[in-house]
């Protein structure tokens, strides 16, 4: 196979070649030479027995920034490799390439100027008539872009996923994140044993609210509130938007003392806002009524029976006049 051979002379041709073609003017292996040496992708050969590259295309100083020249041994192809990515890409290409199998891998390389070019190495081993290694021959091509694009994926994707998990208005976390916590945490409490509190809050009379503020001040007046409930909320509390105008927030490992202190210091919250409500038959400022409950899950209690006791707590708040707090 001609093409083939006179690829192989090309990569033959002594160490770091120039491109004097004038041995063979207009000849295959110029031809050859030429091809190799205009592509973007940048072809190499390195030796085995010596581990010395014996060519490298002239495209790696355009790229890298170190000259053609200077690429001497592998050391120099490991050593311009990210540290973080050195390790695991060099011993996986010496493991395959003693396995005798064909492989590619992706890393870092840096440049001359200490910034660093997403590189993919394709790397195909060369035996000799015996099976043995002789040499391996590859192509680095430039990823940068690609890597790039994946890069800007993965940060869209995370975006889209914290999107999905939280209220558009409110900002806190949906329905959806506060079912799929709740559930979680109780499955924690009930292996560790330990006590969790939910307290479940909705704004007295806000049909009122929007009956005499309108629908744009009902909403502002929801984002202040959930902004106060977020800035009582610890780190390990969920703060949702349970449904409308019903926020909840879900407290792990946390005792019935604790969650009443919190349950009065949301009320509190809410309270200081003073958000003006005339038509309240309970205060001159929008408030909130609220049930608040703790439970050590045992074997056979069922998460729901809980949140329906915290509801059943709310409701009886409301009955008593609202603007209060009701616990177990
Ligand atoms: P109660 O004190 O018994 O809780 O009375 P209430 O008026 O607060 O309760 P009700 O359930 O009768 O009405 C809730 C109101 O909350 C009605 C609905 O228009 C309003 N609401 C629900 N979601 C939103 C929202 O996203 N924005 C606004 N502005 N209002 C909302
Ligand atoms: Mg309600
Ligand atoms: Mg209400």
């Amino acid at each position: 196979m001609p093409h083939q051979d006179a690829l192989a002379a090309t990569l033959h041709s002594g160490s770091v070649p120039t491109s004097d073609t004038s041995m063979d003017p207009g000849g295959e292996e110029a031809v050859y030479r030429t091809l190799l040496e205009s592509t973007r992708a940048i072809p190499w050969k390195i030796d085995w027995a010596t581990m010395r590259f014996t060519y490298i295309g002239p495209q790696i100083e355009t790229l890298l920034g170190w000259p053609q020249d200077s690429w001497i041994s592998v050391e120099d192809w490991s050593s311009r490799m990210h540290e973080d990515d050195r390790e695991h890409v060099v011993n996986y290409c010496v493991a395959q390439s003693i396995a005798g199998i064909d492989h590619e891998a992706d890393y870092r390389a840096l440049t001359r100027d200490r910034g660093f070019v997403w590189i993919r190495d394709v790397v195909h081993v060369v035996r000799n008539a015996a099976g043995d290694v002789e040499s391996l021959i590859g192509f680095m091509f430039d990823i940068s872009e690609r890597k790039r694009i994946e890069q800007e994926l993965v940060k869209m994707q995370k975006k889209l996923e914290a999107l999905s998990f939280e209220d558009g208005l409110t900002r806190t976390a949906n329905r959806r994140r506060f079912d799929e916590r709740f559930q979680a945490d109780w499955d924690n409490a009930h292996r560790t044993e330990r006590p969790l509190s939910m307290i479940l809050l909705d704004i007295d009379y806000f049909k009122r609210f929007n009956d005499r503020y309108g629908h744009v001040q009902g909403d502002e007046c929801l984002v202040r509130v959930a902004a106060a409930l977020k800035q009582i909320g610890r780190a390990q509390d969920v703060v949702a938007r349970f449904g409308g105008e019903e926020f909840v927030l879900l407290l792990p490992d946390t005792d019935e003392a604790t969650a009443l202190t919190i349950a009065r210091q949301s009320c509190q919250a809410i309270e200081a806002l003073a958000i003006p409500h005339d038509d309240s038959d309970c205060s001159p400022f929008v408030t909130a009524s609220v049930g608040v409950n703790t439970v050590i899950p045992s074997a056979d209690a069922q998460a729901r029976d809980f949140c329906e006791s915290v509801d059943r707590l709310l409701y009886g708040a409301k009955q008593n006049g609202r603007n209060q707090l009701l616990s177990a």
